[in-house]
Formats: structure tokens, C-alpha cells, sequence
């Protein structure tokens, strides 16, 4: 993966830099990330947040994870591109959704999580370890 990324907003007001490769990178198909998408999943990277220069307002909105964590998603206030995301299950790791990146193609995703609640249309590369929830740390 490249060292430094950077990537933004449909409208560019958002914008981000990292200066650090992410420490997880995978699919989420629970229906939060299916609603937040409209898609079948998100896909996205995990960077700690002091290697992550944020510019531009996110607007933040939290809700109760599958996992019973507390997550946001951050999108952009002006677009609404769903563009960052937390979860009190990872304190200090910013996620990033991949289609947000300026240039998306070295993503590899390492794990699909939340597939228990995978659409059957929704077809994911099955040499994937596939967890029906969060992971266990
Ligand atoms: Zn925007
Ligand atoms: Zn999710």
C-alpha cells in the first residue's frame, strides 16, 4: 500500500491526509454501513488518528453498532458523502471509506466483518475470513 494517501468529499470541502499506511483495511456488511452506503457494504481502512490531517467540517452521526459499540459515520455536511467512521471498539482509529481515497485501487481488503448480515446479492471475494461480527481482539 502506499505510505501517504489522501482523499475527500464529493464536493472536495472535506478533505483528509495521512501520513501512515492504515492497520486494517476489510468489508463491513452490517446494515448500518448498508444504509450509510446504499450499498451491499462499506469498504474501508483504519488509520490511527494522529497520523490523519483532517480539513474541511464533518458532521458526525452516532448510533448503537451491531457490536453494541458506539459508532459515527462522518460525512460531509455539504454533499453528504459518507467519508469517515468510528467506533468506541477501536478508540483512536479513524476509518476511512475506500471510495473516498483519492486514488482507491491499492486497497486490499484483509476481512469481511459483520457477514451475517451480507445480502445474497452481495457477493465478496470468499477467500476472505469472513466474521459474522466484530472480530474478536
Ligand atoms: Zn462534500
Ligand atoms: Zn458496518
Amino acid at each position: 500500500m502506499s505510505h501517504t494517501f489522501s482523499g475527500g468529499c464529493s464536493c472536495g470541502a472535506l478533505r483528509y491526509e495521512s501520513v501512515a499506511e492504515p492497520v486494517v483495511a476489510g468489508h463491513c456488511q452490517c446494515r448500518h454501513c448498508q444504509r450509510a452506503s446504499g450499498a451491499g457494504h462499506a469498504s474501508i481502512i483504519g488509520v490511527h488518528q494522529d497520523a490523519l490531517t483532517i480539513t474541511g467540517e464533518v458532521k458526525y452521526f452516532d448510533y448503537t453498532a451491531d457490536s453494541g459499540n458506539t459508532a459515527s459515520n462522518g460525512f460531509c455536511p455539504n454533499c453528504g458523502s459518507n467519508v469517515l467512521g468510528k467506533t468506541s471498539g477501536m478508540p483512536g482509529i479513524m476509518a476511512i471509506k475506500v471510495g473516498s481515497l483519492d486514488d482507491p485501487s491499492w486497497f486490499k481488503p484483509g476481512m469481511t466483518i459483520f457477514a451475517a448480515s451480507a445480502q445474497p446479492w452481495d457477493l465478496v471475494d470468499p477467500d476472505l475470513p469472513a466474521f459474522p461480527g466484530m472480530p474478536e481482539r
